[in-house]
């Protein structure tokens, strides 16, 4: 079943979310108070409007409550991201994605309860600096404070034209391994038979430092 999507505030960040969220074929209700904002996105999004979220009548009268998930995409006016995430969750909208402007915005929005909180500048920061000083990790995706995912190329001949079992990255590493990128792009899920191939890549998981020191060792 469709999942309903409505995103408040389409600045760079809330603009792309709806972009996304449409071209994967989702219904999206978007909302600026800025009238210019939603006319950029009248022939994108499912529905656009122009209204202030931090207005209680105006969510009701919008439906909000009846969202399967709202995003609160605004940044720079924090009491209003703040106001809008509170009223939002004690509508009783189950799942309320929240953008953080800093740790201190990003704390609060954690106590009014928002489910999950961005930090999108931070967070592709972090992911940047990884394969910056990475040497053949491809890509990072952080998990959690502690998890990571990532993509490492194997370069060395010791890990080629083995199977995983025999590998034993869990065991030598802690790192579990997911899945494998053949060398023409095909992704496999890995299993313990699985042979790892010249110019394959492998996708992991596991602690950051665990992912880390498999880089430097691959
Ligand atoms: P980005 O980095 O994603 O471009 P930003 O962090 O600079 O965005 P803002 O530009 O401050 O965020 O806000 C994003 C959008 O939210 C703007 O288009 C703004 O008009 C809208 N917005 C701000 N306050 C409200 C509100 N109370 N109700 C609805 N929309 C709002």
């Amino acid at each position: 079943m469709k999942k309903s999507f409505a995103v408040i505030g389409l600045g760079r960040f809330g603009g792309s979310v709806t972009r996304n969220l449409i071209e994967s074929g989702q219904e999206v209700l978007a909302i600026d108070s800025t009238e210019e904002r939603v006319n950029e996105y009248m022939n994108i999004a499912t529905h656009a409007v122009v209204a202030n979220a931090q207005d209680e009548n105006t969510l009701r009268s919008l439906g909000i409550r009846n969202f399967d998930t709202v995003v609160v995409a605004i940044g720079e006016d924090i009491q209003a991201s703040i106001l809008t995430t509170l009223m939002v969750k004690e509508m009783g909208v189950a799942n309320v994605w929240a953008k953080a402007q800093n740790d201190y915005h990003a704390r609060v929005l954690e106590k009014i309860g928002a489910d999950r909180v961005v930090h999108p500048e931070r967070d592709m920061g972090k992911r940047i600096a990884h394969r910056l000083v990475a040497r053949n990790l491809l890509d990072y995706l952080e998990l959690s404070e502690k998890f990571s995912m990532a993509e490492i190329k194997v370069q060395k001949s010791k890990f080629v034209n083995q199977t995983l079992e025999k590998l034993n990255l869990t065991g030598r590493f802690g790192v579990n391994v997911a899945a494998i990128r053949r060398s023409n792009g095909v992704v496999e899920l890995a299993h313990s038979s699985s042979v790892v191939h010249e110019g394959d890549n492998l996708l992991v998981l596991g602690e950051t430092r665990d992912v880390e020191h498999l880089d430097e060792k691959i």
